[in-house]
């Protein structure tokens, strides 16, 4: 699909910084979305469905998977939630997606990561059938990104590439620098950006200078998975900062402890670098809702290709 793409800019309060609101661009993305099933739907086709998998009770993941079934629901996606014990095997989890490959009447099937330490992630994510692999994470789909093939992509790095579109920001011929080198983040978001046209610079925990490679960066994208690392000395005046990280703390001031909760916060200091930004991602309500509505865009993909079969 085309994704949507939009005038509005959320200047800060002091004029610093424009906001690239993630929870906006992401419902233009899931209207659309929604729309488009409507049509499939009442012309006699069956309703998308996605399974999730979900191994163990680890309470970020639980959180994350409400949110992708709530949106499922809300554009009209059939969702089922496959919950393993945290010490379930191997072999249970094999023959659970084995089955799931063979069900016609599935399209996408995502594994919610991170899995418990005994099960071995790239096993499990490679058993998954390469045409519905809506995470994108399948060697066969991360080797069609890399080849410039459409296919399944991974879900935060397309949702990264799509913000920018949404805001217009210009990718071709600009200086990008990506921290970190995962296979899930900072591998994929590069590989697209290159295809923007993007000069791409991918440093990782052994770069030396890290913060000088930083700061020539017209786009930066940090997806470390380090709690505010970036300061305002890591970033160029104007550029764009794209701030991929999560990090859950909790925060019990003035809260009591009854009513302690969770704070969220990237791997950028966002009240330090927001003053000299040009443009900068909120945690939360930046690339994580994007990365839901590409979830939803990679499960209509998937759909497509099955019903044309
Ligand atoms: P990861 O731990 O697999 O990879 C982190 C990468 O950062 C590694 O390549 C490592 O070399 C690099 N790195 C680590 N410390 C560094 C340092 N001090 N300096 C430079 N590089 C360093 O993590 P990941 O799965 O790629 O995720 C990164 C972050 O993004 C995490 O906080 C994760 O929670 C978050 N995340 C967010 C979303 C979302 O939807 N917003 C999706 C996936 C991951």
């Amino acid at each position: 699909m085309n994704i949507p793409v939009t005038n509005a800019l959320h200047e800060t309060a002091n004029g610093s910084a424009k906001i690239l609101d993630g929870a906006l661009a992401a419902q233009a993305v899931i209207h659309e979305l929604s729309e488009k099933i409507a049509k499939y739907v009442n012309s006699g086709k069956r309703k998308p469905a996605l399974t999730v998998v979900l191994v163990g009770d680890n309470p970020a993941s639980e959180v994350y998977v409400k949110n992708k079934i709530l949106t499922c629901k809300e554009i009209g996606i059939e969702s089922q939630l496959r919950r393993y014990d945290k010490n379930a095997s191997k072999e249970e989890i094999l023959a659970g997606l084995h089955e799931l490959n063979r069900d016609a009447t599935i399209d996408g099937i995502l594994v919610q990561l991170p899995l418990p330490a005994h099960l071995p992630t790239g096993e499990i994510l490679d058993s998954i059938a390469p045409d519905k692999d809506v995470d994108g994470l399948h060697p066969y789909n991360l080797g069609l990104l890399f080849a410039g093939v459409p296919g399944l992509q991974p879900c935060t790095p397309k949702g990264i590439i799509a913000l920018l579109h949404f805001y217009h920001i210009p990718i071709k011929g600009k200086n990008v620098v990506v921290i970190g080198r995962s296979n899930l983040v900072g591998k994929p978001v590069a590989g697209l950006l290159l295809q923007q046209d993007a000069t791409v610079t991918i440093c990782h925990s052994r770069t030396e200078n890290l913060s000088a490679i930083c700061r020539q960066a017209d786009i930066l994208v940090v997806a470390a998975g380090k709690q505010e690392m970036v300061g305002k000395d890591w970033v160029k005046p104007g550029a764009c900062v794209v701030d991929v990280g999560i990090h859950r703390l909790k925060d019990n001031s003035n809260e009591g402890q009854s009513k302690s909760k969770a704070k969220i916060v990237g791997d950028v200091l966002f009240d330090e670098v927001k003053p000299i930004a040009g443009y900068i991602t909120p945690v939360p309500g930046g690339v994580g809702k994007m990365t839901v509505a590409m979830l939803m865009v990679n499960t209509i993909f998937a759909y497509e290709q099955h019903i044309a079969m």
